[in-house]
Order: structure tokens, then sequence, then C-alpha cells
């Protein structure tokens, strides 16, 4: 059962929440306005709004659901943020290998982190990485994702900021684009998406295009709804294909 509003994904799991800037893609912060309103709501979890905080008690989510779902881990975190203890990030991957019925889909901008954590530990075989993309400065991320030997490697290039140009996208499964949403949203050149596109097919890579957003195909602001997510005039869903499940 899809439970989140994210197009590419069926749930999500936050057994951490908030989180600190790090990069260009991280000025609008959906997650840091949602932190925000979720702290005046009292919500537990969010008593320090977007500060980092572990949440213990959320580790156990995943073996309730018994229906193998695709959880996108940390909405609303990094989960390779600078203050992760690492034996916290241990038992998050315990219970990721524990439920092998779902898939967990882990996106960070920390690629050091990343590499640091699993240069010493393997990668479950339902755990997909991914590093954000979203300008030309963040490529490098994509060769520190690509040592790293999961099952499937994805990019979320969202925001798209800025012309990312060419990409090596060998032993990469997955790119998902998008335009960034809200009233200060920067705006997307379709050119930039069509690039991209094109170079997913000629490296047969899957695409995925979840939507212009506050700025639309013509350039003008408008409800990211009325906008929608038509490239060259069809949708891409596209997703890793099966055999890239297979272990690494
Ligand atoms: S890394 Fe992600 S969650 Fe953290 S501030 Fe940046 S956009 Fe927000």
């Amino acid at each position: 059962m899809k439970t989140t509003k994210i197009e590419w994904t069926e749930s999500t799991w936050n057994p951490t929440v908030g989180c600190t800037k790090i990069s260009a893609g991280c000025k609008n912060c959906y997650a840091e306005a949602m932190a925000r309103r979720l702290q005046a709501m009292n919500m537990k979890g969010y008593e320090n709004g977007f500060e980092f905080a572990l949440l213990p008690e959320r580790l156990e989510q995943p073996f309730l659901i018994k229906k193998p779902t695709k959880f996108f881990v940390n909405s609303m975190s990094d989960l390779f943020h600078e203050k992760m203890p690492f034996d916290y990030l241990d038992s998050i991957f315990d219970t990721i290998r524990k439920t092998p019925q779902h898939s967990y889909q882990i996106l960070t901008k920390r690629d050091v982190m990343l590499q640091k954590y699993f240069s010493t530990r393997t990668v479950p075989q339902n755990a997909w990485l991914g590093v954000t993309v979203e300008h030309a400065q963040a490529k490098s991320r994509i060769d520190v994702l690509r040592t790293i030997p999961a099952s499937i490697r994805f990019l979320s290039i969202e925001p798209l900021i800025d012309d990312v140009g060419m990409l090596d996208l060998s032993d990469i499964h997955w790119v998902i684009v998008g335009g960034e949403s809200g009233m200060s949203a920067r705006p997307m050149n379709p050119e930039w998406v069509i690039n991209i596109q094109q170079q997913c097919q000629k490296q047969n890579v899957a695409f995925f295009f979840k939507q212009w957003g506050t700025w639309g195909e013509d350039g003008m602001k408008r409800n990211k709804k009325t906008n929608g997510c038509l490239l060259l005039g069809k949708e891409w869903k596209e997703t890793p294909k099966p055999e890239h499940s297979l272990p690494f």
C-alpha cells in the first residue's frame, strides 16, 4: 500500500529525523519546512524542530509490515549525517537485513560518510544506495557511489538547479530527475532534463521523471500539479530492471 506522496517509492521509514544543510540542493529543503510544522503540532521526534535526532523506538517498525514494501529510508533526514553514530547505523542495517521481504531506498548527499561506513561493512542485498546530484559540482558523489557494491545504485537529480553536463552512468541503474517546488523554487531548464534523459537512454539506465515543480516546461511559474510530469510529451516512470537486483 502506498503511504507517501513521493512518486518513486511506496512508504517512508525515518529511524532518525533532522538534518543540516550541506549542499546547494538543500536551500529550500522540504524536510526542514515539514519538521518545523510537525514541531508546531508537538509531534514526537520533532521537539527540537530540524535538529538531528535518533528515534530508536522506530527501529522495529518494518517488522510490523508483512506485505513486501519499498521504503525510502530517512525522507526527513540524511542517513549518513555527521552526527549519526555508526553503531546506530548498524542497528538500522540489521533491521534491513532481517526484513528481506522489503526493499530500502537510501539516498544521501554525504558520500564521504557513505564510503567510510561501507569500507568495513557489506551492503544488504535489499538496500538500494543513491546519491543526490543537483548540479555539476556534485558529480564526484557518483564516482564514490560506484565503488560501493550495492545491488542497485541510483541518482536523485533533484532539485535539478543547473546543467549537470556529461554523466558517466556506468554501474548506475536508475536516475530520478525533478524540478524544485515551492515559492522560492529555482527554475529547471528543459534542455538540462532532456540531456539527462538522452544519456540514460544511451547508457541503458532506467529514467524516472518526477515532476517539473513550480516552473513549467514553458518557463512559467505556477502550481506544480498543473505543470505535471510530461517530458517530450510522455511520462517517464522507468524503474531498475529486475536483473539489477541479483547479487553484486
Ligand atoms: S541533506 Fe536532504 S534532508 Fe538534509 S538539509 Fe539537505 S535536503 Fe534537507
